[in-house]
């Protein structure tokens, strides 16, 4: 079931969105080569706990995972696409970030991740890191009221393949509210037109996963949470939690 939200909800929302968006800020002014990723996860946390706010990531523990999260950020690497561990593991130079975060704050969530380099960027990792902001950016354009999450769904793929990278074959947005993960899926590769239709109110998180080699393969890790590319290439994460109004996409996970 796909709830509609009212206005009051929405911006209790953005208020949930805005500490997102600072941890992550936090998190990537803290990452630097040397620097290890449990020390991201401690700048993050410390954002949440003077926000007041909880940690949606933290305890979680689906079906498929053998373990809660340990951490409020998801912190992946080069062949991480999603869903990795802040560890021990010391930031290197070249090393491509991406940072998945959310936040529960008066009950409300919030859901976004951004990925950059540390140290000296490969060109390569430069343009997969701007793609992926671009196919965000296309997929949140399409988030207005009529269209159908086909729609979204067509944008972001369209990006994503023209580049001539690969989609992880199995992941994508959803619908966001109360819980971080509620209906509806927002596939990130589909045929316009097709699926739900949008109304204002609808809130979903957006976002595009890309592999550089332009395989869709991947393959979840021996700790049972980090999702890596099978053909080792480097990958990247890019997300917002976009309300849709009558007036147009509404971005609530930014500063
Ligand atoms: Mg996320
Ligand atoms: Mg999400």
């Amino acid at each position: 079931m796909v709830e509609i939200k009212t206005e009051q909800s929405i911006e209790a929302m953005r208020a949930a969105g805005r500490v997102v968006a600072h941890a992550l800020a936090a998190a990537r002014t803290a990452a630097a080569v040397g620097v290890e990723l449990r020390e991201l996860d401690r700048v993050a946390r410390a954002v949440l706990d003077e926000a007041g706010a909880k940690s949606p990531f933290l305890g979680y523990h689906p079906s498929w995972a053998p373990t809660p999260f340990p951490a409020v950020v998801c912190a992946s690497v080069n062949d991480a696409v999603v869903h990795g561990i802040p560890d021990g593991y010391r930031l290197g130079d070249g090393d491509l970030v991406s940072l998945d975060c959310g936040a529960l704050l008066d009950g409300w969530a919030g859901d976004a991740a951004v990925s950059f380099t540390v140290g000296r960027a490969r060109p390569e990792d430069t343009r997969l890191i701007a793609t992926a902001e671009e196919a965000l950016a296309a997929g949140i354009a399409a988030a207005v009221p009529g269209n159908r999450i086909g729609d979204i769904a067509h944008a972001v793929g369209r990006v994503s393949r023209a580049a001539g990278y690969g989609i992880p074959d199995g992941y994508g947005g959803h619908g966001i509210g109360r819980a971080m993960h509620e209906d509806p899926g927002v596939p990130n590769e589909g045929r316009r037109g097709r699926g739900m239709v949008l109304r204002a109110g609808m809130v979903l998180a957006i976002e595009p996963m890309l592999i550089a080699s332009g395989s869709d393969d991947t393959y979840t890790a021996r700790d049972g949470w980090t999702v890596r590319t099978l053909d080792t290439s480097r990958a990247t994460h890019a997300e917002h939690s976009v309300a849709i109004t009558e007036s147009g996409p509404r971005i609530l996970t930014v500063p």
